[in-house]
């Protein structure tokens, strides 16, 4: 008989502990397979994590043990879903970042992993399913009339797209939309013209020869914008493959992959396997098996794919490594780029870290002598860096007549690119239309019941939306607090930057690309192709457009406001803005125009936006370690954010009080204990949640410690915990 140890899938289960169950089946299992077994009366799905042959009989175990042993019910697939080597990997992540085990293979996963056998025998369907709008309803529910709406502006549209199958139930049974068949069209990665590579110039050949003569694990590029990156990483890919080992590329988010995708496509061909969040569930499973089946040998993905089931890789690039979407903000909390190391360490794997602003974690640990640093200082061919303005918005005289939103100088620059058939990048960092909607008469400000967050206006479908979650509920006509008529928008997003454009040039055309119009899958690729092909004059966009593309044609970026998240209480704030305005500009002027960038602000002065202006990274690294090193934030000490969630919030309460006290004294000289303190997201459905903040400078001394007093709580069913090490949500 086989005895396996499991690890059982139940999102109650805070236990992190293996469970035994017998098997008597033919086939021997093998660790990462997974097994349906027996739990509290109900079969759940587990993870094999360990196997053992035994001759003895289920009696004679139940004898010896004391307990009864419960028997496999079915071994799900025919080969182990995770390799040894990935295996080993989530051990290593769950223990790193305190995290459930299962948390972490699941974070592994793609999301609807079928079963290997049975999918294998599921005949191949020919037809789809399309959804087709038909006409508009007033008497929706909120979140309908959302869907209803998204579904007329896409329609026809694949229906698993659209991410609500009871809301779609609903529209189809009143008529409102149809399904219309058509055929099938497998996924398959758009294939590209190929493409030989440029002959590197100077700095890159140097770059690349630095690299490879190393032997050093990990480096930082810091390479201006324009200065030809991506070039070096396909270089370096390149090389690699030669080598006869595999590649692993990421990018931080949706948006860039199509670009990064037709690159490597454009050399590879079919050798290139993707992965991200635009994919379904199903297109998702089948790129996973072309991986894991050794069908390709290069992987471009979101952050999820460092744990792509690629074999033999013998290099992980990380682009644009600053950007906070790396880091996951649910359990397990990892961050991709220590996951890559992790995982390049064992292979003898090196890792690639890429941007024109690194985050300053990495640039400390670059002058420090634990990344290996390298530099490309000039753009490709010496472009210049586009001419930038700061336009001060407290300036009433440099208000655009009529608008709250354009300076005179934007609306002239604007003009010109128009006129010169140019294009344009508009980058306001907030979604909808008002940021939010008041009572003039008695100040009630509309909120999420979910999570008390401000809800958005949007105008397109005339809802309030929570940005924190999926909440969305309809504008009143009055007040619900005093009944009062004046309700007021104030602020504005890109839906109402979007509409003033069209007041001052009426027959510009424009495209919009925010987490709204990335609502449907797939839409992403579409806009960013759409307005490469110049199908459009003017992007306007949150920061989801400000980095990475590669746009010829645009001689013009336009920061709405860029003080805007200096106002968001973080010690970060300086260094996003810094970076974010230091991308934005780095969009404009990038082939043969030269470029030009017009910043509008409240704050004309601030360092972050003069350095980030003129693209000066060295001088805002110096100034901005100082204030880190005075206020003793990172890079000079590490935060840890421990949750602690509860339905009640008076033994929540209670109990936050003790464990902030009996971590102080526990703690002593090497770290600080903050809080316990309600946080900005404050509540998670039916919980609430308090956190301490634990500053240290030392993990591995900590780690026993949060161990000792927080995993007592974590087995208390009144109680969920989430431990996230390296936090960034102060
Ligand atoms: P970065 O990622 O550093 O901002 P890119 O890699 O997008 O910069 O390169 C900027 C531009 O320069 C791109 O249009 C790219 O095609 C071009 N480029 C890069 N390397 C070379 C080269 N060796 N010769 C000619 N053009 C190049
Ligand atoms: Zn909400």
């Amino acid at each position: 008989m086989q005895i396996v140890s499991v690890l059982i899938e139940h999102p109650t289960i805070s236990l992190n502990r293996p469970f035994s169950y017998g098997y008597n089946g033919e086939k021997k299992i093998v660790i990462g397979e997974r097994v349906l077994v027996p739990f509290n009366n109900r079969d759940l799905i587990g993870y094999v994590i360990d196997v053992e042959l035994t001759t003895r009989s289920v009696e004679e175990l139940e004898d010896e043990k004391g307990f009864r042993v419960l028997m496999v019910k079915q071994v799900i697939d025919s080969k182990p879903l995770l390799s040894l080597e990935l295996m080993e990997l989530s051990q290593q992540v769950a223990d790193y970042y305190i995290a459930p085990k299962i948390s972490v293979l699941q974070a592994m996963l793609p999301p609807t992993l079928r079963p290997a056998s049975s999918s294998l025998k599921q005949p191949k369907i020919a037809y789809e399913d399309y959804l087709v709008f038909i006409r508009d309803e007033e008497k929706l529910s909120p979140k309908q009339k959302e869907i209803l709406l998204l579904i007329k502006e896409n329609s026809p549209v694949k229906k698993r797209e659209i991410k609500s199958p009871t809301i779609i139930k609903k529209l189809l049974d009143l008529d409102l939309i149809k399904i219309e068949k058509k055929e099938k069209i497998r996924f398959s990665i758009p294939d590209e013209k190929t493409v030989v590579a440029p002959p590197l110039t100077v700095d890159q050949n140097q770059v690349i020869d630095e690299f490879c003569k190393s032997d050093d694990r990990v480096f930082l590029l810091e390479g201006i914008t324009g200065s030809g990156k991506t070039e070096v990483y396909l270089a370096l890919a390149e090389r690699t493959l030669k080598t006869g080992k595999n590649v692993l590329m990421l990018v931080p988010e949706i948006a860039l992959t199509p670009m990064m995708v037709a690159h490597f496509v454009s050399r590879y061909h079919q050798d290139v396997a993707v992965l991200h969040s635009e994919l379904t569930p199903a297109e998702k499973y089948d790129e996973y098996r072309r991986i894991a089946e050794g069908k390709v040998r290069i992987v471009v993905g979101v952050r999820s794919a460092i744990f792509a089931p690629l074999s033999n890789i013998g290099l992980i690039i990380l682009d644009e490594e600053h950007v906070e979407s790396y880091k996951q903000d649910t359990l397990p909390f990892y961050h991709a780029r220590e996951v890559a190391i992790m995982r390049a360490m064992p292979l003898k794997a090196k890792v690639l870290l890429g941007s024109a602003t690194p985050s300053l974690e990495s640039r400390a640990r670059a002058l420090k002598g634990v990344y290996h640093l390298l530099q490309l200082k000039q753009r490709i061919n010496k472009r210049e860096l586009p001419v930038t303005e700061i336009v001060d918005l407290m300036d009433a005289n440099n208000l655009y007549p009529q608008s709250i939103i354009f300076s005179k100088q934007l609306v002239a620059e604007l003009k010109t690119v128009i006129e010169r058939h140019e294009q344009a990048i508009l980058l306001i960092n907030r979604r909808g239309y008002a940021t939010y909607v008041s009572c003039r008469q008695c100040g009630y400000v509309f909120r999420c019941p979910q999570d008390d967050m401000v809800l958005t206006y949007h105008r397109s479908d005339k809802l309030l939306k929570c940005h924190h979650c999926d909440y969305v509920e309809e504008l009143p006509a009055v007040c619900p607090q005093c009944g009062s008529k004046h309700l007021w928008q104030t602020g504005f997003g890109t839906e109402r930057v979007e509409d003033e454009i069209h007041k001052f040039f009426p027959k510009v055309r424009t495209l919009r690309l925010d987490s709204d119009t990335s609502k449907v899958r797939s839409q992403v690729g579409k806009i960013v192709k759409s307005f490469a092909n110049h199908e459009a004059d003017i992007l306007i966009g949150t920061q989801m457009i400000a980095k990475g593309h590669d746009f010829p044609l645009v001689t013009l970026v336009g920061v709405i406001l860029a003080d805007m998240g200096l106002y968001y209480p973080s010690y970060r704030s300086a260094e996003q803005t810094f970076q974010l305005i230091t991308q934005a500009v780095g969009r404009s002027g990038r082939k043969d125009r030269p470029g030009k960038a017009i910043i509008q602000t409240n704050m004309p002065g601030h360092y972050a936006i003069v350095l980030g202006s003129k693209q000066d990274y060295a001088s805002f690294f110096a100034t901005e370690m100082k204030i880190r090193k005075l206020s003793n934030d990172s890079p000079f000490s590490f935060e840890m954010i421990i949750s602690l969630l509860s339905k009640n919030a008076e033994v929540l309460d209670e109990a936050i009080m003790q464990l902030a006290s009996d971590m102080k004294n526990a703690i002593k000289e090497f770290g600080e204990v903050l809080g316990p303190t309600t946080p900005f997201y404050n509540r998670e459905r039916e919980y609430y949640r308090r956190i301490l903040i634990i500053k240290h400078r030392n993990y591995f001394r900590i780690r026993p410690i949060i161990a000792k007093l927080v995993f007592p709580l974590a087995a208390n069913s009144k109680f969920q915990v989430k431990i996230d090490v390296d936090s960034f949500e102060i």
